[in-house]
C-alpha cells in the first residue's frame, strides 16, 4: 500500500515572532503535591481548662493528635531554556528541606518556633496558621504562587500571598430530592428545557457542599474565624433544613424558585453571608456539587475577588 502523500515538516519550526524554541520566556504556573504526618494539640496556657475547652472541644486533649497532611504548592514563572519553570528535583528538595523534611512524624507545636504557645507571639497550629508559615518559609526559595493544605478532604486552608489572609474551606454534604420544571409552563415545556429533570415526582442527589471563607488569620488563636462555629452555622443553616427533603416542597425558597444546582448554590450563599459576617470572616465562595459530572460555583463576596485560588483548583478533585 503507498503510504499517503504528507507534506515534509520544516527542519526547524520557526517560531512566532519574539518567541524562542522549548516555550523560553513564556509563563506558566505548575503544581506539586507533598504530603506528611504530624500531630498537635490546642492549647492556650492564658485560658483556664473550661475555657480551652469551650473553644477548642476534642483539640485540646492532651497530647494530641495527628492528621496525614497534604500540601498543594503552585508555582509560576518564564519557561527557561529546557521549556520548565523550575528543575522539579529542586522544588522537590525545597518542599522537603524546608517543610516535609521538619514537620513528617513531628508534633507542630514542638517542630516550629511559631507555635510555641509558651511565647506570647505563639500561635496554635491550625490549617490556616500552618500553611501561613509554610508560606514563610517556602517563599524564599521558590516563586510561589498559592499554597493549599489539606488537613482532611472535609478541611482545608488557601494562602495567595505573604499577608496574614487566608481562606479556609469546609467540605460537608446533604441528601435532598428536587424537581426542575417552571410552574408556569406546561409538562412539554418542561420537558423540553429541563429533560429528565422535569419527571413529575422528582429525583434526588447527594449533594457535596464547599463552604469557604475569607479573613486575616489571628496571631494567637491561629483561625480566620471560629472553626467549630462556622461548622454549626452550615449545619444549623443548610445541612439541617436541606437533607433529606423534596426542596420543592419542603424549602420555602424553592416552591417559587427552580432549584437548579446553581439556584441551590445561590440560596447557601445568601443565607450564609451575613451569619459568617458576623462570625468575623467574609464568605468567599459556595460549591455545590450535585454529582461527580456537575457542580455549580458562586463567588459571594462583592465586588468578586474572582477566583484567587484558582491554580490549586485543578487539583482539588484529583
Ligand atoms: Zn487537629
Ligand atoms: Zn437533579
Amino acid at each position: 500500500m503507498t503510504p499517503p502523500v504528507m507534506a515534509a515538516p520544516p527542519a526547524n519550526p520557526a517560531p512566532a515572532t519574539g518567541l524562542r524554541p522549548h516555550g523560553q520566556g513564556r509563563p506558566c504556573v505548575i503544581t506539586r503535591r507533598a504530603t506528611f504526618s504530624a500531630s498537635h494539640r490546642y492549647w492556650l496556657p492564658e485560658l483556664s481548662a473550661e475555657e480551652n475547652q469551650a473553644r477548642f472541644g476534642a483539640c485540646t486533649i492532651a497530647p494530641g493528635h495527628g492528621h496525614n497532611y497534604e500540601l498543594i504548592v503552585a508555582m509560576g514563572g518564564g519557561l527557561d531554556a529546557d521549556g520548565m519553570v523550575l528543575n522539579l528535583s529542586d522544588v522537590k528538595h525545597a518542599i522537603r528541606d524546608q517543610v516535609t523534611g521538619q514537620l513528617d512524624f513531628r508534633c507542630l507545636n514542638e517542630a516550629w518556633p511559631e507555635f510555641d504557645l509558651s511565647r506570647p507571639e505563639g500561635t496554635l497550629p491550625t490549617t490556616e496558621a500552618l500553611v501561613h508559615a509554610i508560606w514563610t518559609r517556602l517563599a524564599p526559595h521558590l516563586p510561589l504562587m498559592g499554597l493549599r493544605l489539606y488537613e482532611t478532604d472535609k478541611l482545608w486552608a488557601d494562602v495567595v500571598g505573604d499577608s496574614m489572609e487566608a481562606f479556609l474551606t469546609i467540605r460537608t454534604h446533604f441528601a435532598a430530592a428536587h424537581r426542575l420544571a417552571r410552574p408556569e409552563l406546561s409538562q412539554e415545556q418542561n420537558d423540553s428545557i429541563y429533560g429528565k429533570c422535569a419527571r413529575p415526582h422528582g429525583h434526588g442527589h447527594n449533594y457535596l457542599l464547599d463552604v469557604t471563607v475569607r479573613g486575616s488569620i489571628d496571631p494567637r488563636t491561629g483561625m480566620v474565624c471560629d472553626l467549630a462555629a462556622l461548622q454549626h452555622l452550615v449545619d444549623d443553616l443548610v445541612v439541617e433544613p436541606f437533607d433529606h427533603t423534596f426542596l420543592n416542597k419542603d424549602v420555602e425558597h424553592f416552591a417559587t424558585t427552580v432549584p437548579t444546582a446553581e439556584n441551590i448554590a445561590l440560596h447557601i450563599a445568601d443565607l450564609l453571608s451575613e451569619p459568617v459576617a458576623a462570625a468575623g470572616a467574609a464568605l468567599h465562595k459556595v460549591r455545590l456539587q450535585e454529582s461527580p459530572n456537575n457542580a455549580a460555583e458562586v463567588f459571594a463576596e462583592v465586588p468578586q475577588l474572582g477566583m484567587r485560588p484558582h491554580a490549586l483548583e485543578a487539583l482539588a478533585g484529583a
